[in-house]
């Protein structure tokens, strides 16, 4: 899941996007309201946490205007005023949700557990596929009951495929969901990861669940 972080205080962007990146989401971080709007605008992101006192727009006025834009990205509010007229204009300006800055950031992640979940569809956290179990919430993966260990990356991948379980993933979609907004989407980077992650989830398994598309990506199915 890749995340859009536009905050201008460089210590708490710094300490929220390592939070979230433990977390294996993926996060590009914009200094400014101008930029968060460019970069949400080029990029297809499943989440933005939006400050509200930034340089240049607002978090208020980068909120309408994406949203003016039919762009539905669901937006996490952060504020550093309890203010209820606060809330209520954040709300009305097109934010899913709204949090009040210093927050705990377990609290945090909830919420963005939450818009995630929504924006998929989703209402588990749990996905299963045949004997393959992924649970979001301990970021834990099993087969067969057998712990899986994988890392950051590799659990962004398999994570995103299971999610769309039973559906072609391409590689495209891939690049611009599980990796970084610098990735290159023409090396063969995302092949040598699905490889990886095949090698840790299939390889000692007769039914294999990570399945090649011709021509289009992968898709994981029983
Ligand atoms: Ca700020």
């Amino acid at each position: 899941m890749r995340i859009l972080l536009v905050e201008d205080e460089k210590k708490i962007a710094s300490f929220i996007k390592r939070g979230l990146t433990e977390q294996h989401y993926t996060v590009d971080v914009a200094g400014d309201g101008d930029e968060g709007l460019y970069l949400a605008q080029i990029n297809p992101y499943d989440l933005m946490v939006l400050d509200i006192m930034l340089p240049g727009r607002d978090g208020f006025a980068v909120c309408r205007e994406l949203r003016q834009q039919n762009n539905e990205m669901p937006i996490l509010m952060l504020t550093a005023r309890d203010d209820v007229q606060d809330k209520v204009y954040g709300l009305d300006s097109g934010a899913d949700d709204y949090l009040t800055k210093p927050f705990a950031f377990d609290e945090f992640l909830a919420r963005v557990r939450v818009l995630l979940r929504r924006n998929q569809g989703q209402k588990s956290t749990l996905h299963k596929v045949a004997d393959l179990e992924l649970d979001q919430i301990s970021r834990t993966v099993t087969r067969a009951g057998t712990p899986i260990d994988l890392t950051a990356t590799e659990y962004a991948l398999l994570e995103y495929l299971m999610i769309h379980a039973g559906q072609v993933v391409t590689r495209t979609m891939i690049s611009e969901h599980v990796w970084h907004q610098d990735f290159d989407s023409f090396s063969n980077v995302i092949n040598v990861y699905v490889n990886y992650v095949r090698k840790k989830v299939d390889a000692e398994y007769p039914k294999k669940l990570i399945h090649s598309v011709r021509g289009r990506g992968y898709m994981v199915k029983e």
